[in-house]
This record gives C-alpha cells, structure tokens and sequence, in this order.
C-alpha cells in the first residue's frame, strides 16, 4: 500500500463508527486532505493526541480509495491554547472552517500551511485580535485567487477616487461612478482603504503594530465579511458561535 509522509495541521475532526476519527488536515505537501484514524477515540490509542483539531504534527498517511488513514502521528505543537479558551478556539475554528470550505483537495500550497501556523502562533501569544482574524481573510482571499483590487477602480481603472466604495461582486474598490453598478457595495473610508492595502503586502507581525480606530475596524469588518461570504456556498457554522462570544 502506498504511503506519504506529511507535517500537517488538524482542520476538523469527527466521530467515525465505535472508536474511529475522521480528520481534514491542511498537509504541507499534498494540500488539505480527510482521513480515517482508525482506532483514535480509544483512551489509549497512540493516535488520539495528534488527531485533536489545530494540532500541527509529522505524519505518516496510506492512501485509500476514499479516504486516506492516518498510520502514525508524532505531535510538533499542540496547540492546546487553542483548544482551552473559549474565545481562541471559536476563532481557530473559524480560520480552520474558511480553509475547509474554500481549498480545493490535493492543491498544496506552502504558503497558505504558513499563513495557517503563524495566525495560531499569533493567537497563542496575543489572542484572537479582530485585526488578525482579517489579516487571515485577506491573505487567503489572495493565495485563491481572489486577491482584490485597491489600487485602482476594479471597473474602469481610474485612480481618481471621489467617495469610493468597495464592492465583492466587482473584486475591489470602485470609483463614485462606478459604484452604481454594484448595489451592494459597501463605502470606504480613507483609513479603512489604506489598512487594507497595509494588510494585503504586510507580513504576520504588522497585525500587532497596526491600530485602527473602532470605526475602521468595523468597516474592515464589514468589508471582509461580504468578500468573503461572497465565495462561500453556505453559512459558516463556526463564525455564528464567534459572533455570539464577540457580542
Ligand atoms: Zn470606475
């Protein structure tokens, strides 16, 4: 039987049968991938540490005609932080839900298993900040595909803005008189605009220096919201249980 090794992180897991585990993992060398922990609910089981959601781990998978199985397990980081604390596990969920439901299978991408380890890095040492939570958005938004346009109107190109908007059916910011073409597009301050375009080209540790005011930090809130619920096919259900802890 074929096998693969991988470092990879926990995405999800569920109960299988008596005593199995199924798992979607986000691997570092094939992409993210499910499978079967045969075994893994068993107290004693050598399997049970490593199939904990968010831990990041060395593996050892066989390839199966569905579902893979997980042969071995040896723990890197647990990431027992975010297992423990209400608010950081309902916001790790949420960033693990958005690679679950956006990424293709079998579609590795080095970065996005970066982006993945540094936000739980972050969350460990800062919490779950807000700002994080939208630096993730938009850096995945990018590494899919969708990265959006700031720099210029995503309809005709100008980059004379009068009171411009941004819009995620159009892919970016639009100028004022492209905006009638998208209803649903949101305003834009000055502020909110540049920390975009900060959080866009910036790395992990800009998250911490930048502070935005309430207001742009809503806005951002906003805006990141209708981007990215724009390419999902239904609700999240770890971002309703994170909202009701925001409230
Ligand atoms: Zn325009």
């Amino acid at each position: 039987m074929a096998c693969y090794r991988s470092e990879a992180i926990v995405l999800r897991t569920w109960d299988l049968g008596e005593a199995d585990k199924a798992l979607t993992l986000y691997t570092k060398d094939e992409g993210k991938i499910r499978a079967a922990g045969r075994g893994a609910r068993r107290m004693r089981s050598r399997l049970l540490a490593v199939c904990q959601p968010f831990v990041h781990g060395r593996y050892l998978f066989f390839r199966g005609r569905g579902m893979d199985s997980l042969a071995q397990g040896e723990l890197i980081n647990s990431y027992r932080q975010l297992r423990e604390e209400l608010d950081r596990m309902a916001a790790a969920a949420y960033l693990a839900e958005l690679v679950d439901v956006l990424v293709e299978e079998r579609d590795p991408q080095e970065e996005l298993f970066r982006l993945l380890l540094d936000s739980f890095d972050f969350m460990v040492e800062h919490g779950p900040t807000d700002l994080l939570l939208r630096f993730f958005e938009l850096q995945l938004m990018n590494l899919l595909g969708y990265r959006p346009r700031l720099a210029d109107c995503a309809v005709c190109g100008t980059r004379q803005y009068v009171d411009p908007q941004f819009s995620a059916v159009k892919g970016g910011l639009l100028c004022g008189s492209c905006a009638r073409e998208d209803p649903a597009a949101l305003k834009i301050s000055p502020g909110a605009w540049e920390s975009l375009r900060c959080l866009l080209e910036g790395r992990i540790t800009l998250v911490g220096r930048l502070r935005p005011s309430p207001t742009v930090a809503s806005e951002l809130g906003k805006v990141l919201r209708q981007y990215v619920d724009y390419r999902l096919a239904r609700p999240l259900k770890s971002l309703e249980f994170l909202q009701t802890l925001q409230r």
